[in-house]
């Protein structure tokens, strides 16, 4: 369940603004995002994650008020129970795919790293072709297996909510299907709300519900960012 109310967020030089009065997300639901480039889509993914708190309103991820909680906490809750495919997957290269798997259990106290978890994710890098690569660096896969890293890594706390940002720009076809029916398999099999952000319409079609950013954007703003693309 994500849950927002009466939001103001700003940043403080650009003069861009989000304000949404009421956006409910209930549980298990599968939703893709859309919106031009710059309406503030990554923005809202984050501000949901906890990673930025808004000037005003409530932001309520998995019944837990994130607006209400110390940095340190949000930061802590949103390891544990967001999982989140960052824009540009976010991987380290200095460690092999496994150990970016794993990385929500070696940066959160909270969470415990034992044979089950290393178990878990190698089986989890099976399922998305990922098996026999565990050894390598980021800088040794393709596009493609990078970004299934990603997901792998997104969805390897059992996670309620899982957030998605463009996961398939820059994929060609195949692997665009094979990272959406990796995520699609996972939130059916886990009743995990499900937010992807996309600019392909083909693939509209799998989710419950479309929501257009650019409705929470104050409009001058937009007007103003340049591109009219979606991205
Ligand atoms: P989208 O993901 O829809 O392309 P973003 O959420 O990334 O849009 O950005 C929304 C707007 O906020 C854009 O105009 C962008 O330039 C601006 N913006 C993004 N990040 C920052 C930042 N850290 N500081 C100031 N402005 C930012
Ligand atoms: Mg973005």
């Amino acid at each position: 369940m994500i849950e927002l109310r009466n939001l103001q967020f700003a940043y403080g030089e650009s003069g861009f603004r989000l304000k949404i009065p009421e956006l409910c997300i209930p549980q298990g639901r599968r939703v893709c995002w859309i919106g031009p480039s710059g309406s503030g889509k990554t923005t809202l993914l984050h501000l949901v994650a906890g990673i930025f708190s808004p000037e005003t309103g409530v932001v309520k991820t998995c019944d837990v008020e994130l607006t209400a909680l110390r940095d340190a906490d949000r930061r802590d809750f949103r390891i544990a129970n967001v999982g989140l495919v960052f824009q540009d997957f976010a991987l380290l290269d200095y460690l092999c795919v496994l150990d970016n798997i794993l990385l929500p259990y070696r940066i959160n106290r909270g969470l415990h790293l034992d044979s089950s978890v290393r178990e878990r994710a190698q089986r989890l890098a099976t399922e998305v072709g990922l098996g026999d690569m565990l050894s390598r660096r980021p800088t040794q896969l393709s596009q493609g297996e990078r970004q299934r890293v990603a997901v792998c890594r997104a969805v390897i706390t059992n996670p309620k909510i899982l957030l998605a940002d463009e996961p398939t720009a820059n994929l060609d076809p195949g692997n665009s299907m094979r990272v959406l029916d990796a995520l699609d398999s996972y939130s059916t099999h886990h009743k995990t709300t499900l937010v992807v952000v996309s600019h392909d319409r083909e693939i509209l079609t799998r989710f419950d519900d479309t929501i257009d950013v650019s409705e929470f954007c104050v409009k001058s703003q937009l007007m103003t960012s340049g591109s009219k693309d979606d991205g």
